[in-house]
């Protein structure tokens, strides 16, 4: 069931130019979130921006009720959330949106996203590794970002033990090109077949 409610800032860090990490504390969501659930953000008191933007939850910590969202500054809506400071109260409605379908204990799931598109696939992995849904190294897990700096769930994931293949548009970290390309050649030159693979 999705809540209406106020949420206050717990934390926002900036990652790397225009790339914000912003930790939240609302009991309520953080326990009932899903991977690949949204919150939709108020982003602004002053109701400018008067919509409100979706933002994908990319970790939950449920004993400090705390969760995260990652976002990166394009608009009006993320400018204005990049001057949040801690203590601030954001009105959320969420979590909305669906899950992803639980793999089987003997699949291999490749997980393929870029950008601020990895949160609700890191979230997957993390929650497939903790609730021992699927043994760490059949988890492949592709990660996208125009340069290393970007790349700000590494800790996690390389202590989640899964197989980690990063992936930068300047080559400064891992595979150099779209992490897309990255995935292509990697199932070129393997004799998995896609259709073994939950994508
Ligand atoms: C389900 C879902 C999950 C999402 N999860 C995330 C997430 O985890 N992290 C994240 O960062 N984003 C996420 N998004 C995107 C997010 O909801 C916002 O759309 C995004 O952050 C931009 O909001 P904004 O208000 O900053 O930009 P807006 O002001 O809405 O602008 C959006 C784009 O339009 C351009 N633009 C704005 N005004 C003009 C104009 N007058 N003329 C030409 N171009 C213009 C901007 O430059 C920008 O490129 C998600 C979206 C969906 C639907």
């Amino acid at each position: 069931m999705p809540y209406q409610l106020d949420a206050t800032v717990a934390a926002i860090r900036s990652i790397a130019p225009s790339l914000f990490r912003m930790t939240l504390h609302c009991p309520a969501i953080a326990r009932s979130s899903l991977p690949g659930n949204f919150v939709h953000i108020l982003t602004s008191k002053a109701g400018e921006p008067f919509w409100r933007r979706a933002y994908s939850v990319h970790d939950t910590d449920t004993t400090k009720g705390i969760f995260e969202i990652i976002f990166k500054v394009v608009g009006r809506g993320t400018s204005s959330l990049s001057r949040m400071k801690k203590g601030d109260k954001l009105n959320l409605l969420g979590p909305l949106g669906n899950s992803f379908t639980p793999p089987h204990k003997k699949n291999i799931v490749a997980l393929v996203a870029g950008g601020v598109g990895v949160p609700p696939l890191h979230f997957f992995a993390k929650t497939l590794v903790q609730k021992k849904k699927l043994p760490p190294r059949n988890i492949l897990f592709y990660v996208g970002m125009r340069t290393r700096r970007e790349h700000f769930g590494l800790p996690e994931l390389r202590g989640m033990r899964l197989n980690l293949f990063p992936a930068t548009d300047d080559g400064s970290f891992g595979y150099r090109g779209f992490v897309t390309s990255c995935f292509e050649e990697a199932m070129q030159s393997t004799s998995l077949a896609l259709d073994d693979l939950n994508v």
